[in-house]
C-alpha cells in the first residue's frame, strides 16, 4: 500500500444555522460554490461533532480533536497556545494568558472587546509593556494577530487556577482577576497589578493618541484570559509517523499546531482576517504537499462574519473560498486525501460558537463516492460518513491514506 499525503481544510466557524434574512437558508447554502459542490459530488460526505454532540467547542479544543488528540487529556487552557503562535516558548512553572487589546470607557466599562480590531501598534504597545516591572514575576507581553496578544508570567509559586479580566461582553465592567484556589493568589495579584499598570501606560501612549485623532477606538485596556500552563502532547510524527505543516493562519491555531509539532509556513498577504489571501494559502497548501505528508489549511473569515453577525459578509466568504477550492481543484495531486470541514459553528444569529455538527467532506482518487452533491450542513447529512466524532477524523485519514496499522492478524 503506498501511503498518501493528507491535506486538512479548516473553515472556521463557517457552518451556520438557517438565517431569517436569507429565506431560512444558511450562508452555505445561498452561496456560489461550484467547486465545493464538485469535490462533495465527488467525493463521502457527513456531519461531525468536533467534541461531541451538543457540546460548544472553542477553536482550541477542537482543533486538538481534529488532529486527533483528547482535548480534555491535553487542553490546559488557551494562553500556552497562543503564546506558541506567537514564538514564545514556555518553560515548566510559567502561567500563560491569552489577551485582548479592549476599549474602556472611564468608568471601567467595556465598550469593544477588541479595541476597533485594532491592527496597527500593537507591536509599538507590547515592547511598552513586555517586561514591565512587577513583584514575583518576570512579564513577557507579545503581540497576535489584530487585537491579540499572550501574557507570560515566570516566577516561583504561580498557578494557572485564576478567573478571566476579560469580562467576554460589552457594557459591563472589566473584571478583577480572582484565585480559583488558595494558591492561586499570588498569580491572581500579580495579573491585577499588571492591568492596572498597562492601564497608566496606555492611557497616555502615542499609538492611543493617533487612534483618538483618527475616530479610531483607542487600546486602553489589556484583557487577560485563558491561563494555562504549557501542555505536554505528543508529537503527530511520534503519533502517527507523519511529517506535518500548517499554512498561515491566526495565532491560536498556529501554536497548536506548532504544539503538535508541525512547522509553520507563513504566505504573504495570509493576516488571518477577513483580508487574508485565500488564493495564495490555497496555493501555499498545495506547494506543501510536495515536502510534508500533512498539511494543515485554517481560514478564519466565516468565523469572524460569525461573530459579528454578518450574514451577507459570510456568503461572500464562502465565495471566496470556494475561488480558493477553484485552485485545489486544479492541482490537487492524485496521491493526495483531502478533508474540508470547519471545527465549531458560528451562526451569525448567535454571534459565537455553538454544539450544532458541521459538515464534512473527504475527497481523493480512489476513495468511495455517496450520493451527496452539495456542500453545506443539510446536503451532507445524507452522506455516507454519517455523524462523526472530531476524534474520528485523523484515524479515518490514516487509513484513506493507506498508513494504517492492522489491528490483529
Ligand atoms: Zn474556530
Ligand atoms: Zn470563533
Amino acid at each position: 500500500m503506498a501511503p498518501k499525503k493528507i491535506l486538512m481544510i479548516i473553515l472556521d466557524g463557517l457552518a451556520d444555522r438557517p438565517v431569517a434574512d436569507l429565506g431560512n437558508k444558511t450562508p452555505l447554502q445561498v452561496a456560489e460554490r461550484p467547486n465545493l459542490n464538485w469535490f462533495a459530488e465527488n467525493g463521502m460526505c457527513g456531519l461531525m461533532d468536533p467534541i461531541a454532540p451538543g457540546i460548544r467547542p472553542g477553536s482550541d479544543t477542537s482543533h486538538l480533536a481534529i488532529l486527533g488528540y483528547d482535548p480534555h487529556k491535553v487542553y490546559t487552557g488557551r494562553g500556552p497556545f497562543e503564546a506558541a503562535g506567537v514564538g514564545l516558548s514556555l518553560e515548566p512553572g510559567d502561567v500563560a494568558f491569552r489577551c485582548n487589546f479592549g476599549t474602556i470607557d472611564q468608568e471601567g466599562l467595556v465598550r469593544d472587546r477588541r479595541a476597533g480590531r485594532i491592527r496597527e501598534g500593537t507591536s509599538e504597545i507590547a515592547s511598552d509593556l513586555d517586561g514591565l516591572a512587577i513583584e514575583g514575576a518576570d512579564i513577557t507581553f507579545k503581540e497576535g494577530t489584530e487585537h491579540r496578544a499572550v501574557l507570560i508570567l515566570r516566577g516561583k509559586g504561580l498557578s494557572p487556577k485564576v478567573t478571566d479580566v476579560d469580562p467576554h461582553k460589552v457594557g459591563v465592567r472589566y473584571l478583577k482577576c480572582q484565585p480559583l484556589e488558595p494558591e492561586a493568589s499570588k498569580t491572581a495579584d500579580i495579573v491585577n497589578e499588571f492591568v492596572e499598570k498597562s492601564r497608566k501606560i496606555l492611557e497616555n501612549h502615542d499609538v492611543n493618541k493617533k487612534r483618538l485623532e483618527n475616530g479610531d477606538l483607542p487600546a486602553n485596556i489589556i484583557m487577560p484570559r485563558g491561563a494555562g500552563v504549557y501542555p505536554h502532547i505528543q508529537s503527530l510524527e511520534e503519533k502517527f509517523g507523519l511529517r506535518s505543516a500548517v499554512v498561515g493562519g491566526v495565532t491560536l491555531v498556529k501554536g497548536i499546531c506548532k504544539v503538535a509539532g508541525m512547522d509553520t509556513i507563513d504566505v504573504p498577504g495570509a493576516t488571518g482576517g477577513l483580508d487574508t489571501d485565500m488564493i495564495a494559502k490555497g496555493q501555499a497548501a498545495i506547494r506543501a504537499l510536495e515536502s510534508y505528508d500533512l498539511v494543515f489549511l485554517n481560514v478564519k473569515a466565516g468565523d469572524i462574519c460569525g461573530h459579528d453577525g454578518d450574514a451577507d459578509g459570510k456568503v461572500k466568504v464562502v465565495q471566496r473560498l470556494d475561488q480558493m477550492m477553484s485552485i485545489i481543484r486544479k492541482e490537487i495531486p492524485d496521491d493526495v486525501v483531502m478533508a474540508v470541514t470547519s471545527d465549531h459553528t458560528t451562526p451569525v444569529s448567535i454571534r459565537d460558537h455553538t454544539g450544532d455538527p458541521v459538515p464534512l467532506m473527504i475527497y481523493g482518487k480512489d476513495i468511495r463516492v455517496d450520493d451527496v452533491t452539495s456542500y453545506d450542513e443539510m446536503a451532507v447529512a445524507k452522506g455516507s460518513l454519517g455523524r462523526i466524532r472530531g476524534s474520528d477524523l485523523m484515524p479515518i485519514l490514516i487509513n484513506l491514506s493507506n498508513r494504517a496499522e492492522k489491528f490483529g492478524a
